[in-house]
This record gives C-alpha cells, sequence and structure tokens, in this order.
C-alpha cells in the first residue's frame, strides 16, 4: 500500500468514524438532554452506495480503521447491508461500531454475518432507574440482551464504553468492572467531555483518569498501565488479578498528537477533529458528479492542511464552560456530538 497522507503534524489519516444517522432513541444527559432538535434533512443524507463509495476513497488515501456510529446506528435501517458493502473493502481491515445495544440483540448475527468485526455498547450504568432518569429510557434490560447477543454472534471482542459521571455512575466503577469481567468483556472508563451536545457540562462533574485510577487502586490494589497502541484512544491498565480495563482522558489529558481520526456525518461533512468548528462537504462534490480522482484530491488536500488539536486547546480555556450553547447548537446541528458522532 502506498505511504499513507500525513497532516502538518506528521499524523496520518487512517481512521474513519462514519456517522450514519443522526438520529437517537436515548437522550443521555451528557450527549442529547433536550425532546427535540433540528434534524438533517432527510434528502441531505447519504444513501449507502454513496457512503460506500467514500469510504473506498478514504481507503485508496490510507484509512484502514472505519467505525460506524451516530446518533445509533442501528436507527439506520438494513444497516448490515451497509457493513457488507464496507466489508468488501480489502484496506479496511477494522470494521467496528459504537452503539447504545439497544436493538443490537436483533441485529447483531447479521452484523457478525456482513462483516463487522467489532462492537462496543455504551453503558453508563448498571441500574435501570438510573438509565430512567438520566437518558430517559426504560430499556435498560434491552442493552444488557444486546450486550449478551454481541458475544453469543461472536465477535473478535465487546467493549463497554462508561462516561463516568460526579454523583450520577462514579460510585460504579468497581460494579462494572466486575459486570465486565464475568462476561470477559472489556470496559472503558471515558471522562465526561465538553463536546458540543453537552449543554450541561461542568468540569466539577469530571472524573478524571487520575481519580478513578486512585478510587480503583483502593480497592484492587496496585494497577499497571499496559504498553500502549499509541493511537488507540483508550489507555489500558491491568489489576493485579489480571483484569483489564481502559481510561479515555480526552478531558483532563487528551492525546491530539497522536490522532488519525476524522468524522464523516451522515450528510457528508468531514470533521478533521471533533471539536472542529466546521467541516468540509463532501456530499456537494459528490453529488454535482465528482470523479473519485477528485474527491481524493480534496481529502487530501484537507488532511495535508490539517493542524487541529481541539481538545488540547480546551485544556487552555480559562473559565471552561459548555462549548456551544443550545442556541448555537439549533444553528448548526453539524456541531451536535450525535450529529458528529463520538
Ligand atoms: N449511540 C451510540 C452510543 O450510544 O454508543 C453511538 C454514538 S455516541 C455519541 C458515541 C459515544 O460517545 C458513546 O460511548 C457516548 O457515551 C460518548 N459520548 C457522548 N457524549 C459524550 C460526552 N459529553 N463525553 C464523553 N463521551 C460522550
Amino acid at each position: 500500500m502506498s505511504e499513507p497522507v500525513r497532516d502538518r503534524f506528521t499524523r496520518p489519516l487512517a481512521s474513519l468514524r462514519l456517522s450514519v444517522t443522526d438520529r437517537c432513541n436515548l437522550r443521555c444527559r451528557y450527549c442529547m438532554p433536550e425532546d427535540e432538535y433540528v434534524w438533517l434533512p432527510r434528502a441531505s443524507i447519504l444513501t449507502f452506495e454513496e457512503l460506500e463509495r467514500l469510504v473506498g476513497v478514504f481507503a485508496g488515501l490510507g484509512v484502514h480503521k472505519v467505525r460506524l456510529t451516530g446518533g445509533e446506528p442501528l436507527l439506520r435501517h438494513d444497516l448490515a447491508a451497509l457493513v457488507g458493502m464496507i466489508a468488501r473493502h480489502p484496506q479496511v481491515r477494522d470494521l467496528a461500531m459504537t452503539t447504545n445495544g439497544l436493538l443490537l440483540a436483533r441485529q447483531a448475527t447479521a452484523l457478525r454475518a456482513a462483516g463487522l468485526r467489532r462492537v462496543t455498547v455504551s453503558l453508563d450504568t448498571l441500574r435501570a432507574e438510573r438509565m430512567l432518569a438520566f437518558a430517559k429510557s426504560e430499556r435498560h434490560a434491552d442493552v444488557l440482551a444486546g450486550i449478551a447477543a454481541a458475544q453469543a454472534a461472536g465477535f473478535d471482542n465487546v467493549k463497554l464504553n462508561t462516561v463516568v459521571i460526579r454523583h450520577f455512575n462514579d460510585d460504579e466503577l468497581e460494579d462494572l468492572l466486575e459486570f465486565a469481567r464475568a462476561r470477559a468483556a472489556e470496559v472503558r472508563f471515558i471522562e465526561y467531555m465538553d463536546v458540543g451536545g453537552a449543554t450541561r457540562w461542568s468540569m466539577a462533574q469530571v472524573v478524571s483518569q487520575r481519580e478513578i485510577l486512585d478510587r480503583l487502586r483502593r480497592r484492587y490494589g496496585p494497577i499497571t498501565p499496559l504498553p500502549d497502541d499509541s493511537r488507540a484512544p483508550a489507555e489500558r491498565f491491568r489489576l493485579a488479578d489480571g483484569m483489564t480495563f481502559g481510561i479515555i482522558a480526552s478531558t483532563t489529558a487528551p492525546f491530539c498528537r497522536t490522532c488519525d481520526r476524522s468524522r464523516l456525518t451522515a450528510d457528508g461533512a468531514w470533521l478533521l477533529c471533533l471539536y472542529a468548528e466546521r467541516g468540509l462537504d463532501l456530499r456537494e462534490p459528490l453529488r454535482r458528479g465528482a470523479s473519485d480522482a477528485e474527491l481524493a484530491e480534496l481529502i487530501r488536500a484537507a488532511w495535508q492542511g490539517r493542524s487541529d488539536r481541539g481538545a488540547e486547546e480546551r485544556l487552555g480555556v480559562a473559565e471552561r464552560g459548555a462549548l456551544y450553547r443550545l442556541d448555537s447548537l439549533r444553528a448548526d446541528p453539524h456541531r451536535e456530538m450525535h450529529t458528529r458522532g463520538g
């Protein structure tokens, strides 16, 4: 394969998060706290054929990891068909999905058969009443059924994502670790981030990596950092008894220096950073009839000019609060985390 395209800090274009829909069937307080949103117009949503074509162009430029996300990716009708179309690109060696799990039980087998390799399920709490209060959903049992179905379907590994929020679920770290242990899954604790959509964010609610480790040390004893795959967002750790887990410290210890990720929204806006103010519109040239070579040139030039370090720049903000207010999110839904894809 030819050399990957590199940005101004020599970071390769290697990983693409594909937000296949901006819709979600949860209303998590840290992401989509409102009942109603300004949705992307239906006609602007890329078809599977359009998405596959763009993935092919990205793959030709060095992208070998693709993660389906959203919104809730399983709300996109017949997602397994898209998985099959992407899996046919041999350059895409790692095809994964992040889901809230609500609809996973009935789709896991078809997704695995279509070529999806890995699944991450978001699980913030083991207590149904907390999920009702925090995500406005009574369907905690469906999430657990989704996790079980993913494991039965034979995914390479099933990971659990937990956003840790003070006074919501920071008393469940050990329970979540034990839940993962019992299922041979791996949990990744995520620091609460001030992304678009997190309109109620405050630093006081962030439980830092250091605090998470201190807390787990009190229960489990010494914790050993594992040698890292330096481009993965999670730092991994091992307890003395062998159990492993990850922490994604995007808020207090961001990893922009090694970030090879970009994001494509369901309507074809390509974002070079989770915090980027705007994206490059790929839908317009795609629908105007641009050739693959023309699309590749647009993408190559944008990546070569990339100097984003969004999370690190946020560290330098003196009075850090929510990134966007509600009115500014309503004015441009592309700023929303659920549009960008987490
Ligand atoms: N609906 C899917 C899900 O729930 O996993 C995929 C989309 S969701 C935006 C992707 C990931 O982003 C989830 O693991 C979610 O917990 C995480 N996320 C959303 N808002 C966040 C925030 N403010 N801070 C940290 N992680 C966040």
